[in-house]
């Protein structure tokens, strides 16, 4: 079931965060070759803008990743939107683990789809405030604050995990945590750009494609 977003006024408004903002940079998307119309109404709907400093709030519908704090981003709507379009591509997964809760945007997304959404964050401080937006927005979100390498075998197996850090090489314990046709989307490469992999688990094994170059903030170990 589509869940009904809690919006708050100026979202709704003219103004550097409201409606034309979000109409924008969905039409930007497009014209990047962005087609999913379910994502790119989805990406029309959330208020970024609630998902970074206030400070930052007028930059929101740049198609640009920006700063969260701590040395972490929110990441580029495109690449958001790429993700989760190479995510949906095979049909609409019914549960999915999130890797890097960062501002809890990409979550926040997946869960405005109808999609029951398990998210995975190592920094306390951040995975604080996207909870606090979760709870803003109405939506149900189940959060942990741990190393998501580990992934989180108690809700095993998933339909999908998406990976929003880069990392050396694809976590085996994630892979483990997929379930049968299962699609595991993740960046992997060196800290300066990394190839978006994704990788099907079919009857007769793993399939994968490159869905390009991206960079994103390295996955990390353990917890802070
Ligand atoms: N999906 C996020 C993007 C966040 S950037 C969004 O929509 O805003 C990547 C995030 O991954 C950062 O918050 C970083 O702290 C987190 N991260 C890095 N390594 C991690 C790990 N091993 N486990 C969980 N989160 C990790």
């Amino acid at each position: 079931m589509m869940p009904r977003l809690k919006l708050q006024p100026e979202a709704r408004g003219l103004g550097m965060t409201g409606q034309r903002a979000r109409d924008r940079l969905v039409q930007r998307l497009r014209e990047q070759g962005i087609r999913d119309e379910r994502v790119l109404q989805a990406i029309g709907t959330l208020p970024r803008h609630q998902f970074i400093d206030e400070a930052l709030a007028s930059r929101a519908y740049e198609d640009t990743a920006l700063p969260i704090g701590l040395g972490q981003t929110i990441s580029q709507p495109a690449v958001v939107a790429r993700m989760t379009e190479a995510l949906l591509e095979a049909g609409l997964p019914r549960r999915v683990l999130e890797i890097g809760t960062g501002s809890g945007y990409q979550a926040a997304l997946l869960a405005s789809l109808g999609i029951e959404v398990f998210t995975v964050e190592r920094i306390e401080a951040l995975l604080r405030d996207a909870r606090r937006r979760f709870r803003q927005l109405g939506l149900d979100i189940r959060s942990r604050h741990d190393d998501g390498r580990l992934g989180w075998s108690e809700h095993a197996p998933f339909d999908a995990i998406l990976v929003t850090a880069g990392g050396a090489a694809l976590e085996p314990a994630l892979l483990g945590q997929l379930g049968e046709g299962g699609v595991l989307v993740a960046p992997v490469g060196g800290a300066n750009e990394q190839r978006l992999l994704r990788l099907r688990k079919g009857p007769a094994g793993i399939e994968q494609d490159d869905l390009g170059a991206v960079v994103f903030v390295p996955l990390l170990p353990g917890v802070r």
